[in-house]
């Protein structure tokens, strides 16, 4: 899933403060289950955005709304009927979801209340982890199971370092080296030749470097 954490409420505020209607958007995916962007905190955010409006001598209105998934326009669409009565929306999804609504929304300003982070995993209640880069071409069959793009501190694709000890990143003793739990993995898989194999430099240009990817299935399209 992606991970979101909810901005400052100084920030948050600073983003709407000319505005007086607003229409604060929940997501009811990813940053629900990271608790940064769903039903509950949209309650939690406008609360504090009227306390502290009020506080400040100046009132506003907020519309609480909560939509299946932001990036997707055919919940998008359920706004339409009220989002021109609000000068602003502001979002609680990830950046995906936040530029949908603007870019199906086009008349209205919409502002993200969430600093998106990652694709992770929840580890435990309220502690999740990264993941994933979403590189676009994945060699985690090569690696254990484990990427190293998203779990070396560097990104190496051949590791580990010289700054790896007792298992450890240099650039924090409590992180693992991602590099070390690659070779574990590839141990207890009994797959140690992998480790042999030098992985070629990645091809950037099929990722992320070749400007904004979209994916098309045909089979599924109308
Ligand atoms: S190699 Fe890593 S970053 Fe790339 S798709 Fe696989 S898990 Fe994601
Ligand atoms: S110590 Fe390990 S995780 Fe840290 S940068 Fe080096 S190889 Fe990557």
């Amino acid at each position: 899933m992606i991970v979101a954490n909810r901005k400052p409420l100084e920030e948050i505020l600073e983003m709407i403060r000319p505005y007086k209607k607003i229409l604060l958007l929940g997501c009811n995916e990813c940053v629900t289950v990271c608790a940064a962007g769903g039903q509950r905190e949209v309650g939690v955010l406008a609360s504090e955005l009227r306390l502290s409006r009020a506080k400040d001598g100046n009132e506003i209105e907020i519309r609480e709304h909560t939509l299946e998934r932001q990036c997707d326009h055919e919940y998008i669409d359920q706004i339409r009927p009220f989002v021109g009565d609000y000068e602003i929306v502001l979002s609680m999804a990830c950046g995906a979801g936040v530029q949908y609504v603007a870019e199906t929304c086009r008349s209205k300003l919409v502002v993200p209340a969430v600093d998106t982070t990652f694709l992770g995993v929840t580890m435990e209640q309220g502690v999740w982890s990264e993941r994933c880069q979403g590189c676009g071409n994945c060699i985690l069959d090569k690696t254990g199971g484990i990427c190293p793009i998203a779990r070396c501190a560097k990104s190496l694709l051949n590791g580990p370092c010289g700054g790896s000890s007792g298992g450890k990143c240099e650039i924090d003793k409590e992180v693992d080296c991602g590099w070390q739990l690659i070779i574990d993995r590839l141990q207890e898989l009994g797959q140690m030749d992998r480790y042999e194999e030098i992985i070629p430099v990645k091809d950037w240009t099929t990722a992320r470097d070749g400007g904004p990817r979209k994916r098309m299935r045909e089979d599924l399209r109308l």
